[in-house]
Protein backbone atom coordinates (compact mmCIF):
# COMPACT_ATOMS: atom_id res chain seq x y z
CA UNK A 1 0.00 0.00 0.00
CA UNK A 2 1.24 3.43 -0.91
CA UNK A 3 -0.21 6.94 -0.30
CA UNK A 4 -0.61 7.03 -4.39
CA UNK A 5 -3.53 4.91 -4.06
CA UNK A 6 -5.47 6.90 -1.62
CA UNK A 7 -7.11 9.46 -3.47
CA UNK A 8 -4.52 12.22 -2.27
CA UNK A 9 -3.60 15.06 -4.21
CA UNK A 10 -0.51 16.17 -5.87
CA UNK A 11 0.40 18.88 -3.41
CA UNK A 12 -0.30 16.83 -0.33
CA UNK A 13 1.77 13.48 -1.85
CA UNK A 14 4.34 16.28 -2.17
CA UNK A 15 4.35 17.17 1.61
CA UNK A 16 4.15 13.58 2.83
CA UNK A 17 6.65 12.98 0.60
CA UNK A 18 8.80 15.67 2.33
CA UNK A 19 7.96 14.34 5.90
CA UNK A 20 9.58 11.32 4.57
CA UNK A 21 6.51 9.36 5.19
CA UNK A 22 6.29 6.20 2.54
CA UNK A 23 3.72 3.50 3.69
CA UNK A 24 0.51 5.28 5.66
CA UNK A 25 0.00 3.30 8.72
CA UNK A 26 -2.91 1.54 9.33
CA UNK A 27 -4.90 4.42 10.49
CA UNK A 28 -4.29 6.33 7.46
CA UNK A 29 -4.92 3.69 5.07
CA UNK A 30 -8.38 2.97 6.87
CA UNK A 31 -9.31 6.99 7.53
CA UNK A 32 -8.39 9.02 4.69
CA UNK A 33 -10.49 7.45 1.95
CA UNK A 34 -13.70 7.70 4.57
CA UNK A 35 -12.96 10.93 5.25
CA UNK A 36 -12.54 12.09 1.73
CA UNK A 37 -15.96 11.03 1.09
CA UNK A 38 -17.13 13.07 3.63
CA UNK A 39 -18.25 10.57 5.83
CA UNK A 40 -18.43 10.82 9.76
CA UNK A 41 -15.55 8.76 11.50
CA UNK A 42 -15.04 7.34 14.68
CA UNK A 43 -11.29 6.26 15.29
CA UNK A 44 -10.46 4.09 17.92
CA UNK A 45 -6.32 5.41 17.80
CA UNK A 46 -4.12 6.44 20.42
CA UNK A 47 -1.00 8.51 20.01
CA UNK A 48 2.23 7.17 17.82
CA UNK A 49 -0.14 5.90 14.91
CA UNK A 50 -0.29 8.52 12.73
CA UNK A 51 -3.43 9.11 13.71
CA UNK A 52 -3.32 13.02 12.98
CA UNK A 53 -1.99 12.36 9.23
CA UNK A 54 -4.98 10.63 9.29
CA UNK A 55 -7.40 13.34 9.39
CA UNK A 56 -4.94 16.04 8.72
CA UNK A 57 -4.32 14.65 5.01
CA UNK A 58 -8.29 14.18 3.60
CA UNK A 59 -9.78 17.51 5.94
CA UNK A 60 -6.59 19.51 4.01
CA UNK A 61 -7.83 17.69 0.55
CA UNK A 62 -11.42 18.67 0.96
CA UNK A 63 -10.73 22.41 2.24
CA UNK A 64 -8.58 22.99 -0.58
CA UNK A 65 -11.25 22.31 -3.26
CA UNK A 66 -13.23 25.59 -2.59
CA UNK A 67 -11.01 28.19 -0.99
CA UNK A 68 -13.19 30.95 -0.68
CA UNK A 69 -12.14 34.14 -2.71
CA UNK A 70 -13.16 36.53 0.58
CA UNK A 71 -12.62 36.86 4.53
CA UNK A 72 -11.73 33.53 5.65
CA UNK A 73 -14.07 32.31 8.73
CA UNK A 74 -13.25 28.58 10.48
CA UNK A 75 -14.17 26.19 7.84
CA UNK A 76 -12.47 23.31 10.08
CA UNK A 77 -12.17 23.03 13.76
CA UNK A 78 -10.08 20.68 15.64
CA UNK A 79 -10.32 20.57 19.19
CA UNK A 80 -7.79 18.61 21.69
CA UNK A 81 -7.62 18.51 25.25
CA UNK A 82 -4.21 19.80 26.01
CA UNK A 83 -1.97 22.60 24.44
CA UNK A 84 0.98 20.22 23.48
CA UNK A 85 -1.29 18.27 21.75
CA UNK A 86 -2.76 21.37 20.21
CA UNK A 87 0.91 22.83 19.56
CA UNK A 88 1.39 19.62 18.21
CA UNK A 89 -1.40 19.00 15.29
CA UNK A 90 -1.24 22.74 14.28
CA UNK A 91 2.52 21.68 13.77
CA UNK A 92 1.61 18.77 11.20
CA UNK A 93 -0.85 21.00 9.97
CA UNK A 94 1.06 23.16 8.33
CA UNK A 95 3.58 20.62 7.33
CA UNK A 96 1.16 18.67 5.50
CA UNK A 97 -0.78 21.54 3.98
CA UNK A 98 2.08 23.11 2.90
CA UNK A 99 1.70 23.20 -0.58
CA UNK A 100 -1.92 24.37 -0.01
CA UNK A 101 -3.43 27.83 -0.07
CA UNK A 102 -5.06 27.58 3.42
CA UNK A 103 -4.25 29.56 6.61
CA UNK A 104 -4.12 27.26 9.92
CA UNK A 105 -3.89 28.93 13.73
CA UNK A 106 -3.94 27.40 17.20
CA UNK A 107 -4.99 29.01 20.10
CA UNK A 108 -4.81 27.37 23.83
CA UNK A 109 -5.11 28.61 27.59
CA UNK A 110 -2.33 30.07 29.55
CA UNK A 111 -0.61 32.79 27.42
CA UNK A 112 -1.82 35.81 26.23
CA UNK A 113 -4.66 35.96 24.01
CA UNK A 114 -3.45 38.98 21.80
CA UNK A 115 -1.50 37.42 19.27
CA UNK A 116 -4.03 34.50 18.84
CA UNK A 117 -6.42 37.43 18.19
CA UNK A 118 -4.59 39.11 15.80
CA UNK A 119 -3.98 35.60 13.81
CA UNK A 120 -8.23 34.84 13.84
CA UNK A 121 -8.13 38.75 12.69
CA UNK A 122 -6.45 37.76 9.72
CA UNK A 123 -8.79 35.27 8.89
CA UNK A 124 -8.11 31.18 9.27
CA UNK A 125 -9.98 28.30 7.76
CA UNK A 126 -8.36 25.53 10.15
CA UNK A 127 -8.32 26.27 13.83
CA UNK A 128 -6.78 24.34 16.21
CA UNK A 129 -8.06 24.70 19.77
CA UNK A 130 -8.46 23.65 23.67
CA UNK A 131 -12.25 24.06 24.79
CA UNK A 132 -11.69 26.88 27.46
CA UNK A 133 -10.30 29.38 25.43
CA UNK A 134 -11.91 28.47 22.20
CA UNK A 135 -15.21 28.99 23.97
CA UNK A 136 -13.56 32.46 26.09
CA UNK A 137 -12.62 34.12 22.46
CA UNK A 138 -15.86 33.13 20.68
CA UNK A 139 -17.71 34.74 24.45
CA UNK A 140 -15.49 37.96 23.26
CA UNK A 141 -16.67 37.91 19.86
CA UNK A 142 -13.50 37.09 18.20
CA UNK A 143 -14.17 33.88 16.37
CA UNK A 144 -17.59 32.39 14.97
CA UNK A 145 -18.21 28.70 14.37
CA UNK A 146 -21.27 29.58 11.91
CA UNK A 147 -18.98 28.28 8.77
CA UNK A 148 -17.22 24.96 10.26
CA UNK A 149 -17.61 21.92 7.92
CA UNK A 150 -15.57 19.59 9.51
CA UNK A 151 -15.02 18.86 12.93
CA UNK A 152 -12.64 17.07 14.78
CA UNK A 153 -12.45 16.00 18.28
CA UNK A 154 -8.95 14.26 18.84
CA UNK A 155 -8.23 12.29 22.33
CA UNK A 156 -11.72 12.43 22.84
CA UNK A 157 -11.28 10.27 26.37
CA UNK A 158 -9.02 12.91 27.46
CA UNK A 159 -10.78 15.97 26.97
CA UNK A 160 -13.96 13.92 28.94
CA UNK A 161 -11.42 12.70 31.52
CA UNK A 162 -10.45 16.58 31.82
CA UNK A 163 -14.18 17.65 32.39
CA UNK A 164 -14.87 19.07 29.03
CA UNK A 165 -17.54 17.38 28.57
CA UNK A 166 -19.96 20.55 28.49
CA UNK A 167 -17.60 22.89 26.78
CA UNK A 168 -17.51 20.57 23.87
CA UNK A 169 -21.44 20.33 24.46
CA UNK A 170 -21.46 24.42 24.21
CA UNK A 171 -19.02 24.46 21.23
CA UNK A 172 -21.25 21.80 19.06
CA UNK A 173 -24.18 23.96 19.35
CA UNK A 174 -21.85 27.01 18.11
CA UNK A 175 -21.57 24.78 15.00
CA UNK A 176 -24.25 24.50 12.04
CA UNK A 177 -25.88 21.06 11.59
CA UNK A 178 -24.49 19.84 8.53
CA UNK A 179 -20.96 19.51 8.75
CA UNK A 180 -18.44 16.25 8.56
CA UNK A 181 -17.70 14.81 12.14
CA UNK A 182 -14.61 12.90 13.18
CA UNK A 183 -13.89 11.66 16.31
CA UNK A 184 -10.77 10.03 17.85
CA UNK A 185 -10.00 8.59 21.26
CA UNK A 186 -7.65 5.51 22.75
CA UNK A 187 -10.52 4.09 25.17
CA UNK A 188 -14.15 3.74 24.57
CA UNK A 189 -16.39 4.24 28.08
CA UNK A 190 -19.96 4.55 28.11
CA UNK A 191 -19.71 8.07 28.33
CA UNK A 192 -17.75 8.53 24.99
CA UNK A 193 -20.09 5.83 23.47
CA UNK A 194 -23.16 8.35 24.70
CA UNK A 195 -21.20 11.53 23.15
CA UNK A 196 -20.10 9.74 19.65
CA UNK A 197 -23.86 8.54 19.34
CA UNK A 198 -25.20 12.41 19.75
CA UNK A 199 -22.38 13.79 17.59
CA UNK A 200 -21.82 11.32 14.71
CA UNK A 201 -24.54 10.24 11.41
CA UNK A 202 -23.43 6.35 10.35
CA UNK A 203 -20.19 6.68 10.98
CA UNK A 204 -17.59 4.35 9.57
CA UNK A 205 -15.57 3.00 12.51
CA UNK A 206 -12.22 2.37 12.21
CA UNK A 207 -9.39 0.55 14.50
CA UNK A 208 -5.70 1.28 14.74
CA UNK A 209 -5.66 -1.70 17.07
CA UNK A 210 -8.06 -3.69 18.10
CA UNK A 211 -10.40 -2.06 20.77
CA UNK A 212 -8.48 -1.61 24.22
CA UNK A 213 -5.74 -3.28 23.09
CA UNK A 214 -2.23 -2.38 23.00
CA UNK A 215 0.16 -1.65 20.79
CA UNK A 216 2.06 -4.47 19.11
CA UNK A 217 5.21 -3.42 19.31
CA UNK A 218 5.38 -2.68 23.31
CA UNK A 219 7.20 -5.43 25.22
CA UNK A 220 5.21 -5.71 28.30
CA UNK A 221 7.21 -6.60 32.11
CA UNK A 222 6.28 -6.78 35.78
CA UNK A 223 8.63 -6.84 38.17
CA UNK A 224 7.04 -7.84 41.53
CA UNK A 225 8.71 -5.73 44.53
CA UNK A 226 8.40 -4.34 48.01
CA UNK A 227 7.05 -0.59 47.68
CA UNK A 228 9.69 1.00 49.91
CA UNK A 229 12.16 -0.73 47.23
CA UNK A 230 10.59 1.05 44.33
CA UNK A 231 12.88 3.92 44.51
CA UNK A 232 16.32 1.44 44.54
CA UNK A 233 14.72 -0.70 42.24
CA UNK A 234 14.19 2.07 39.63
CA UNK A 235 17.92 3.81 40.42
CA UNK A 236 19.09 0.23 39.30
CA UNK A 237 16.73 -0.55 36.21
CA UNK A 238 18.11 2.50 34.72
CA UNK A 239 21.96 1.88 35.61
CA UNK A 240 21.73 -1.61 34.57
CA UNK A 241 19.50 -0.93 31.20
CA UNK A 242 22.39 2.36 30.59
CA UNK A 243 18.55 3.93 29.92
CA UNK A 244 19.25 7.00 28.39
CA UNK A 245 15.73 8.46 28.13
CA UNK A 246 12.36 6.99 30.16
CA UNK A 247 9.72 8.51 31.02
CA UNK A 248 7.71 7.61 34.39
CA UNK A 249 4.96 7.89 35.97
CA UNK A 250 3.48 8.12 39.36
CA UNK A 251 0.27 8.34 40.76
CA UNK A 252 0.54 11.57 42.94
CA UNK A 253 2.66 15.24 42.32
CA UNK A 254 4.42 14.47 45.49
CA UNK A 255 5.62 10.95 44.26
CA UNK A 256 6.61 12.74 41.31
CA UNK A 257 8.53 15.24 43.05
CA UNK A 258 10.00 12.57 45.33
CA UNK A 259 11.34 10.18 42.75
CA UNK A 260 12.63 13.23 40.74
CA UNK A 261 14.69 14.38 43.10
CA UNK A 262 16.01 10.71 44.66
CA UNK A 263 16.93 10.15 40.99
CA UNK A 264 19.22 13.32 40.58
CA UNK A 265 20.65 12.26 44.07
CA UNK A 266 22.02 9.48 42.32
CA UNK A 267 23.05 10.99 39.47
CA UNK A 268 20.51 10.53 37.38
CA UNK A 269 19.28 14.02 35.25
CA UNK A 270 15.80 14.29 35.86
CA UNK A 271 13.01 16.33 36.08
CA UNK A 272 9.43 16.13 37.70
CA UNK A 273 6.22 16.95 35.79
CA UNK A 274 2.47 17.61 37.03
CA UNK A 275 -0.37 19.75 37.18
CA UNK A 276 1.55 22.32 39.86
CA UNK A 277 3.83 23.21 37.52
CA UNK A 278 4.04 26.14 35.18
CA UNK A 279 3.54 26.00 32.13
CA UNK A 280 7.10 27.54 31.05
CA UNK A 281 9.00 24.45 33.26
CA UNK A 282 6.30 21.72 31.73
CA UNK A 283 7.88 22.72 28.43
CA UNK A 284 11.43 23.25 29.36
CA UNK A 285 10.98 20.08 31.04
CA UNK A 286 9.48 18.13 27.88
CA UNK A 287 12.23 20.44 25.93
CA UNK A 288 15.10 18.98 27.80
CA UNK A 289 13.93 14.86 27.77
CA UNK A 290 13.39 15.67 24.73
CA UNK A 291 17.32 16.79 23.70
CA UNK A 292 19.02 13.93 25.92
CA UNK A 293 19.74 16.55 28.43
CA UNK A 294 17.30 14.58 31.17
CA UNK A 295 17.45 11.20 31.29
CA UNK A 296 14.21 10.57 32.85
CA UNK A 297 10.69 12.34 33.12
CA UNK A 298 8.70 11.78 35.94
CA UNK A 299 5.31 12.85 34.78
CA UNK A 300 1.49 11.92 36.53
CA UNK A 301 -0.82 11.31 34.20
CA UNK A 302 -2.54 14.61 33.47
CA UNK A 303 1.17 16.03 32.82
CA UNK A 304 1.68 13.87 30.25
CA UNK A 305 -1.45 13.96 28.17
CA UNK A 306 -0.88 15.14 24.68
CA UNK A 307 3.04 15.12 25.06
CA UNK A 308 5.08 14.14 21.63
CA UNK A 309 7.70 12.28 22.15
CA UNK A 310 8.48 10.11 19.44
CA UNK A 311 10.46 6.94 19.40
CA UNK A 312 10.54 6.83 23.24
CA UNK A 313 12.48 3.28 24.10
CA UNK A 314 11.41 2.97 27.92
CA UNK A 315 7.74 4.25 29.97
CA UNK A 316 7.88 3.00 33.60
CA UNK A 317 4.61 2.83 36.02
CA UNK A 318 6.29 3.18 38.90
CA UNK A 319 2.67 3.17 40.15
CA UNK A 320 0.19 1.53 38.62
CA UNK A 321 -3.27 3.75 37.93
CA UNK A 322 -6.02 2.63 39.39
CA UNK A 323 -7.94 2.98 35.88
CA UNK A 324 -6.73 0.44 33.46
CA UNK A 325 -7.36 2.58 30.36
CA UNK A 326 -4.74 4.74 31.90
CA UNK A 327 -2.78 2.11 31.62
CA UNK A 328 -2.86 1.62 28.05
CA UNK A 329 -2.44 5.60 27.25
CA UNK A 330 0.75 5.32 28.94
CA UNK A 331 1.84 2.43 27.49
CA UNK A 332 0.64 3.90 24.22
CA UNK A 333 4.36 6.17 24.67
CA UNK A 334 6.51 3.21 23.52
CA UNK A 335 6.78 1.75 20.77
CA UNK A 336 6.11 4.43 18.52
CA UNK A 337 5.64 4.57 14.50
CA UNK A 338 7.10 1.63 14.18
CA UNK A 339 9.90 0.99 16.59
CA UNK A 340 10.01 -1.50 19.69
CA UNK A 341 9.53 -0.37 23.03
CA UNK A 342 9.34 -1.99 26.71
CA UNK A 343 6.76 -1.06 29.36
CA UNK A 344 8.01 -1.91 32.72
CA UNK A 345 5.32 -1.70 35.81
CA UNK A 346 6.86 -2.17 39.38
CA UNK A 347 4.21 -3.53 41.38
CA UNK A 348 4.10 -3.83 44.74
CA UNK A 349 1.58 -6.50 46.87
CA UNK A 350 -1.37 -3.23 47.21
CA UNK A 351 -1.07 -3.03 43.52
CA UNK A 352 -1.46 -6.64 42.69
CA UNK A 353 -5.75 -5.64 41.82
CA UNK A 354 -4.70 -3.44 39.78
CA UNK A 355 -2.45 -5.87 37.40
CA UNK A 356 -5.66 -8.32 37.43
CA UNK A 357 -8.16 -4.99 35.82
CA UNK A 358 -5.52 -4.05 33.68
CA UNK A 359 -5.37 -8.08 32.27
CA UNK A 360 -9.61 -7.89 32.58
CA UNK A 361 -9.39 -4.52 30.20
CA UNK A 362 -6.08 -6.26 27.38
CA UNK A 363 -7.16 -9.84 27.94
CA UNK A 364 -3.87 -10.93 28.00
CA UNK A 365 -1.80 -11.72 31.13
CA UNK A 366 0.86 -9.66 31.97
CA UNK A 367 4.69 -11.41 31.95
CA UNK A 368 5.61 -11.22 35.70
CA UNK A 369 9.22 -11.27 36.42
CA UNK A 370 11.17 -10.59 40.08
CA UNK A 371 14.22 -8.63 39.70
CA UNK A 372 17.26 -9.62 41.49
CA UNK A 373 17.80 -8.54 44.79
CA UNK A 374 14.54 -6.99 45.20
CA UNK A 375 12.39 -10.45 45.64
CA UNK A 376 9.21 -9.18 47.17
CA UNK A 377 8.84 -9.40 51.16
CA UNK A 378 6.04 -7.39 51.78
CA UNK A 379 2.59 -8.95 52.94
CA UNK A 380 -0.88 -6.94 52.07
CA UNK A 381 -2.05 -6.62 55.35
CA UNK A 382 1.14 -4.98 56.43
CA UNK A 383 1.08 -2.50 53.60
CA UNK A 384 -2.64 -1.94 54.12
CA UNK A 385 -1.97 -1.80 57.74
CA UNK A 386 0.74 0.91 57.07
CA UNK A 387 -1.08 2.78 54.42
CA UNK A 388 -4.49 3.33 56.80
CA UNK A 389 -2.16 4.75 59.38
CA UNK A 390 -0.59 7.29 57.01
CA UNK A 391 -3.50 8.08 55.85
CA UNK A 392 -4.93 8.51 59.16
CA UNK A 393 -2.05 10.58 60.63
CA UNK A 394 -2.61 12.61 57.27
CA UNK A 395 -6.06 13.62 58.22
CA UNK A 396 -5.78 14.23 61.65
CA UNK A 397 -2.86 17.02 60.17
CA UNK A 398 -5.47 18.37 57.83
CA UNK A 399 -8.91 18.44 60.27
CA UNK A 400 -7.73 21.52 62.23
CA UNK A 401 -10.46 22.45 64.67
CA UNK A 402 -12.38 25.33 64.42
CA UNK A 403 -11.75 28.42 66.23
CA UNK A 404 -14.63 28.41 68.61
CA UNK A 405 -14.13 24.88 69.24
CA UNK A 406 -14.67 24.33 72.56
CA UNK A 407 -13.68 20.08 72.28
CA UNK A 408 -10.22 20.95 72.71
CA UNK A 409 -10.26 23.27 75.54
CA UNK A 410 -9.44 26.13 74.07
CA UNK A 411 -6.63 25.56 72.96
CA UNK A 412 -6.20 26.67 69.11
CA UNK A 413 -4.33 24.09 66.48
CA UNK A 414 -1.67 23.50 69.30
CA UNK A 415 -0.90 20.14 67.19
CA UNK A 416 0.95 22.49 64.67
CA UNK A 417 3.70 23.05 67.41
P1 LIG B 1 0.52 10.69 15.65
O1 LIG B 1 -0.06 9.38 16.09
O2 LIG B 1 -0.35 11.41 14.72
O3 LIG B 1 0.91 11.51 16.86
O4 LIG B 1 1.89 10.38 14.86
C1 LIG B 1 2.99 9.77 15.46
C2 LIG B 1 4.29 9.99 14.73
O5 LIG B 1 4.34 9.21 13.53
C3 LIG B 1 4.53 11.43 14.31
O6 LIG B 1 5.85 11.76 14.68
C4 LIG B 1 4.36 11.43 12.79
O7 LIG B 1 5.20 12.39 12.20
C5 LIG B 1 4.76 10.01 12.41
N1 LIG B 1 4.04 9.50 11.24
C6 LIG B 1 2.75 9.70 10.90
N2 LIG B 1 2.42 9.04 9.78
C7 LIG B 1 3.53 8.38 9.39
C8 LIG B 1 3.83 7.50 8.28
N3 LIG B 1 2.92 7.15 7.39
N4 LIG B 1 5.08 7.00 8.20
C9 LIG B 1 6.01 7.32 9.14
N5 LIG B 1 5.81 8.14 10.19
C10 LIG B 1 4.58 8.67 10.32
Amino acid sequence: MSFNNLGLSAPLLKSISKQGYITPSPIQQKAIPVVLQGKDLLASAQTGTGKTAGFALPMLQLLSKNVPAKRRQVRALILAPTRELAAQVFDDIKNYGEFLDLRSSVIFGGVNQNPQVNALRNGVDILVATPGRLLDLHNQRFLFLDNVEILVLDEADRMLDMGFLRDIKKIIGLMPKKRQNLLFSATFSQEIKKLANGLLHHPVAVEATPENTTAEKVDQLVYRVDKKMKPEAMIQLIFDGQWQQALVFTRTKHGANRLSEKLRKNDITSAAIHGNKSQGARTKALADFKKGSIRVLVATDIAARGLDIPLLPHVVNYELPNVPEDYVHRIGRTGRAGASGLAISLVSVDEMEYVQGIEKLLKVKLPTQILEGFEPTEKLADVLKDKKERDSAKRSRHSRPSGNSRRNGGRKNNFRR
